[in-house]
């Protein structure tokens, strides 16, 4: 007789694997389909986890190896013009004792393949190199499983749960995933930067596995609506940058130029100095926002993380989303398991409860952050080169008098952006942050 599972999870990511510990902890007949050779074999991210969504799902993390490069203990912001860098710097020494692991920075390959490890010992099955090409439907367009690319590849599950990431045909198939278009997506690319230990400590004035995290804007992504990154591992450096799709097809743009221009920033360069290429790696990121999220439930499945466009973009998070949603999923489906309902209405839960939790939230509240970024382009053009200038009036010691200065630096300013542009900047970006 064939076997049918009581859940089928498409994707061994962050959300996949969240979903998978939960439902095997239960006892749930559960089996994940992975199309990379191992978990994380084809993942890729800038690198920082959330202790709070990973301890939901597994509380004692720590304890169990999880393969933490560095505790982050200090997070810049920068904005960067072709020679300067404005920065913000926040160091907290709470992130250093009872904050620990709030935030740290993780190497995919090695962080899926150790979640995946966890949920087998609870009892999933995990499958790998194998795709998942479409959704198994029964005649009345419930799905009833997952068609995969191996022979006799039919798998038949009483409920679905798509956590294939963001570039996935197969939500789109539900016909609920809006169309995701190029301006909804970025393409980021990251580089791995080998340097011995004691050099990062050294170079961003950290120590015994404590770490930091710099996001950067300004025009270092060559005019195109986009930010890069720094964050520490261990022993290596992540340098990534990435911009709006749509922006990369316009400007002809390759993303290798844009990163080897970033390297060489005299803020970045000093910092990756004499670094050994580890691995280059490129993905897309879901930046469309509240509005491309689809309905994330329907007759026999469910959607979570990247897949439902479940990214949070002013503040880079995206993990803690798709853990969060796959554990919301598989609470859930314990619940249609019990009552034998894996209808769209036997699975309305799900939607309640993402409905109530931060992460729709939080993309609801920052709805209008895509559109700020799109149509203020001056933040990625004039304005970092107006600030600059007019932090160097400022701070540019001679005899004339401080009058002079300040009007300058107005001045210099308004080169970047004309005042009634700047007054509908903070505007916008109020309305996009209250
Ligand atoms: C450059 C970059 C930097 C980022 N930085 C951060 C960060 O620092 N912190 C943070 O929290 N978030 C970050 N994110 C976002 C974060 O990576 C994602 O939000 C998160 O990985 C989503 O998890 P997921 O499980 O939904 O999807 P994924 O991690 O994409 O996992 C999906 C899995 O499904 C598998 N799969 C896909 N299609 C199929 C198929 N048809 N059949 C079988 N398997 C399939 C894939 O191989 C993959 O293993 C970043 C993203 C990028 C691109």
């Amino acid at each position: 007789m064939e076997e049918i599972f009581d859940a089928a999870i498409v994707g061994a990511g962050p959300a996949g694997l969240s979903a998978a510990c939960i439902l095997a902890d239960r006892g749930v007949k559960v089996i994940v389909l992975e199309r990379g050779e191992y978990p994380g074999a084809k993942n890729m991210f800038g690198g920082v986890v959330y202790g709070h969504s990973l301890g939901r799902i597994i509380p004692d993390f720590a304890q169990k190896n999880c393969p933490m490069e560095r505790n982050i203990v200090e997070s810049r912001i920068s904005y960067l013009s072709e020679q300067s860098s404005i920065s913000l710097t926040y160091r907290d020494q709470a992130f250093f004792e009872q904050l620990q692991n709030n935030a740290f920075t993780v190497g995919r390959a090695k962080f899926d393949r150790w979640f995946a490890d966890q949920a087998r010992a609870k009892g999933a099955l995990l499958v790998c190199s194998t795709v998942v090409t479409d959704l198994l439907k029964d005649g009345a367009g419930r799905v009833v499983g997952v068609k995969t690319d191996r022979a006799e590849g039919d798998l038949r599950a009483r409920v679905v749960l798509l956590a294939d990431g963001v570039n996935s045909p197969l939500a789109a198939k539900t016909g609920f995933r809006p169309e995701v278009g190029p301006q909804h997506v970025a393409l980021a690319v990251k580089e791995l930067i080998g340097l011995p230990e004691e050099v990062i400590d050294e170079r961003f004035g950290v120590s015994a596995g404590n770490g930091v995290t710099n996001e950067i804007l300004g025009n270092v992504t060559m005019e195109m609506n986009g930010v890069a990154f720094v964050y520490t591992n261990r022993r290596s450096i992540s340098v990534g940058i990435g911009a709006n799709l749509a922006d990369f097809a316009k400007a002809r743009v390759r993303p290798y130029e844009m990163i080897e221009r970033f390297k060489t920033h005299p803020a970045i360069a000093p910092l990756i100095k004499d670094g050994k290429p580890l691995e280059y790696l490129a993905h897309w990121l879901p930046e469309g926002g509240f509005e491309t999220v689809p309905k994330l439930f329907g007759d026999g499945f469910l959607i979570a993380g990247d897949s439902a466009m479940l990214f949070n973009a002013p503040h880079r998070e995206g993990s803690n989303l798709a853990m969060a949603s796959g554990r919301m999923a598989a609470q859930t489906v314990l619940e249609a398991l019990q009552r034998g309902d894996f209808s769209s209405y036997g699975l309305r839960g799900y939607g309640e409860r993402m409905a109530e939790s931060f992460v729709l939230k939080d993309l609801k509240k920052y709805r209008r952050f895509s559109s700020l970024l799109e149509n203020h382009r001056e933040l990625f053009t004039t304005l970092p080169r107006g600030a600059a200038e007019a932090f160097r009036e400022i701070l540019t010691v001679d005899e004339s008098p401080k009058k002079e200065r300040l009007r300058g630096a107005r001045k210099a300013l308004w080169r970047g952006a004309a005042p009634l542009r700047l007054l509908r900047l903070m505007w916008d970006a109020w309305r996009a942050i209250r």
